[in-house]
């Protein structure tokens, strides 16, 4: 099969690769879309050592089924492979299982390729009224699903009288901006500093956008996602969170700094870490975008598979107004 390999750092190379061998309890999949993650990108910069080269990325997969009890089945992929016994994952935060793994880090590929093995619990059906594009965007919302939900146990107050603050309006940001809406909390802003996305999320999805320079003088909020994750993003969570406040963490930008810790003593802040989304959440989130509830979901931009470096180089430009960068195998 044809597939993007990374194969060192800034470089990838579109070729013919091995077709994946899939075990008795695996899928095959044809895949239709995969998006490009942030985590794609951090790996393709060469900053991420748990994803060696050379290695097939992307995580965010939706495709047919090809063969076992689900052939023909058109599917989204939760990309979070555990082992389904131990306490975590019996207590229903299989996210944390000790043996996770997730497609796109070794030993497993991942899904910019025509074809991908995956187990069969981790696949969800997807209804005929969802595209293959809207359905490949359930792993990123979930994303978002899931630290909103941790975010309105953590808030001791009324969550439907909650003011929500959202920074970065990649896939994750806006994930988690829709995954408030839908979760009952309707004042939602969105930090966004590039322009263009900031006009796009405005104009295409509704949202109320704000530059950092509006948000320093916004007041306060109850609930603080951060979608980003470097020092600065950091300390503008902390110091606009109220006394009281949540703050809901997903960025992996940078692993150390930002925290005002004093302010969060004195002011009981609560801040919570959290990893993609547990098999419920991923199933939740699905529900939630084929009954309508997280929106119209066309905030993507496909393109061909072969022509995958070349999206990585305008991400990494910042030359993208889509919130999400969708790939898809040529035909
Ligand atoms: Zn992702
Ligand atoms: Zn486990």
């Amino acid at each position: 099969m044809k597939a993007l390999v990374y194969t060192g750092p800034e470089t990838q190379a579109y070729r013919d690769v091995a077709d994946p061998a899939p075990s008795a309890s695996d899928a095959l999949i044809k895949v239709a879309h995969t998006g490009i993650c942030g985590s794609d990108m951090h790996a393709f910069l060469g900053h991420d050592e748990r994803r060696p080269a050379p290695l097939i990325l992307g995580h965010e997969v939706a495709g047919t089924v090809m063969s076992g009890p689900l052939q023909g089945k058109r599917v989204t992929v939760n990309p979070l492979v555990t082992c389904g016994t131990c306490e975590a994952c019996r207590s229903g935060r299989d996210n944390l299982c000790p043996d996770r793994q997730i497609i796109s880090m070794p030993p497993r590929e991942g899904g910019f390729a025509e074809y991908l093995s995956m187990p069969e619990g981790n696949l969800v059906v997807v209804p005929d009224h969802i595209s293959d594009a809207q359905a490949a965007l359930a792993e990123p919302v979930a994303c978002g699903w899931h630290a909103v939900r941790l975010a309105k146990r953590a808030l001791m107050s009324d969550p439907a009288e909650a003011k929500a603050l959202v920074i970065g309006g990649g896939a994750i940001g806006l994930g988690a901006a829709l995954s408030l809406k839908a979760q009952g909390i309707s004042q939602v802003r969105l930090i966004e500093p590039n322009a263009e996305r900031a006009g796009f999320l405005k104009s295409s999805c509704g949202i109320e956008v704000l530059t950092p320079e509006q948000a320093e003088t916004g007041g306060h909020y109850d609930l603080i996602v951060d979608g980003v994750g470097y020092a600065a993003t950091r300390a503008t969570a902390t110091k606009l969170a109220r006394p009281g406040g949540v703050i809901s963490h997903i960025g992996l930008g940078s692993a150390e700094g930002g925290l005002d810790i004093r302010r969060m003593t004195l002011q009981e802040i609560t801040f919570i870490g959290t990893y993609t989304y547990t098999a419920e959440d991923f199933r939740e989130t699905a529900r939630a975008m084929f009954d309508g509830r997280l929106g119209a979901l066309d905030w993507t931009e496909t393109r061909p598979l072969s022509d995958g470096l070349k999206a990585f180089t305008d991400l990494r430009q910042g030359a993208v107004a889509v919130p999400k960068i969708l790939l898809t195998p040529d035909t």
